[in-house]
């Protein structure tokens, strides 16, 4: 059997972020400062820690600035507040975002509503989803802008053809299946009260999985020839104890009768760094204007 046409996120991500990088040294040369990206971290998540140093290696190498606030475990919802405060008033910082999840005590949504809509660099914001919604231009948050910039880039048609998003999270499945219908997809979304996924699964010319489980979508849930993109980050330990990353497609199967498949990692994960960058870079460019 022929194999699906791999989706290289990676190498795609690497492209992006070496057009920024040029970009950013023109930024720099003409308004005197390189655009500035805020990370926000509460606590010693291994997986959290491992994507702040990922984020703060990329805008190193693309030349933005990044400004690490890394607070111990037991940090108050107001000793970030008033971080975050600062930040919306500091000049050299375009972008803010805050490492998820949060330690328990702390109440993720509000700060999320007072960072500055303008230095959204997330996209999580009510403003800029409310911007999505309505189809305005803004932030848009990175994973899913990964994903549409993906297939934008294999010029993968995407008007008028029926999408299905598995999952409907805030973090991802409802930003994507809105931006999937800004361009022009017919779109379904799926989730754990679904009846009849695989039916649905099926009928998707584009299928989107984000759902958090390991090799969830199967081989007999994918129509041939269709697109998957499989957004999910999973880590499992092998038999010998080594510890790897899955997505949530069995990627070894779904090849086999897949046009294209995004794989895990190298695919999406590395879509959404380069998103951070060029949302940084916009919100730099428009505070210049
Ligand atoms: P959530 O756990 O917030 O959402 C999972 C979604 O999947 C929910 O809507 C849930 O439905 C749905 N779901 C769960 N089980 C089933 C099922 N059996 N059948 C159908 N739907 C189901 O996860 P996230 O959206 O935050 O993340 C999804 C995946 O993407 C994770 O693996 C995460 O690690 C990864 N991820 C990857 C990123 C990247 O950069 N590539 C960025 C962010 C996340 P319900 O709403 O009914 O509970």
């Amino acid at each position: 059997s022929t194999y699906a046409h791999i989706l290289d996120g990676k190498a795609l991500a690497q492209r992006i972020q070496a057009q920024i990088s040029e970009e950013v040294a023109q930024l720099l040369s003409t308004f005197g400062r390189p655009p500035g990206l805020a990370v926000l971290m509460v606590g010693d998540n291994p997986a959290s820690a491992a994507y702040v140093r990922g984020k703060e290696r990329a805008c190193a190498k693309a030349g933005i600035a990044s400004f690490g606030h890394h607070f111990p475990e037991n940090t108050s919802q107001t000793e970030l507040e008033q971080t975050i405060e600062a930040l919306n008033q500091d000049e050299r910082v375009d972008g803010i975002l805050v490492q998820l999840p949060l330690p328990d005590h702390l109440n993720a949504v509000s700060l999320l509503h007072q960072i500055n809509p303008d230095k959204d660099v997330d996209g999580l914001h009510p403003v800029s989803l409310g911007r999505l919604v309505r189809g305005e231009s803004g932030l848009r948050s990175c994973t899913p802008a990964g994903v549409m910039r993906l297939l934008r880039e294999y010029q993968i048609e995407v008007k008028g053809k029926q999408a299905v998003v598995v999952g409907r999270s805030i973090l991802v499945g409802k930003p994507m299946s809105l931006m999937l219908l800004e361009a022009d997809a017919t779109v379904t979304i799926a989730h754990s009260r679904t009846e009849n996924l695989k039916e649905l699964t099926r009928s998707a010319d584009i299928l989107i999985a984000a759902i958090g489980r390991t090799q969830f979508i199967t081989a007999d849930m994918v129509k041939p020839q269709s697109v998957v993109i499989d957004v999910g980050i999973n880590r499992v330990s092998d038999s010998s104890g080594q510890s790897r990353l899955v997505g949530d497609v069995h990627f070894d199967t779904v090849r086999e009768i897949a046009q294209s498949i995004t794989p895990v990692p190298g695919g999406v994960g590395a879509m959404t760094v380069a998103m951070l960058l060029h949302n940084t870079v916009l919100s730099y460019k428009r505070s210049q204007s």
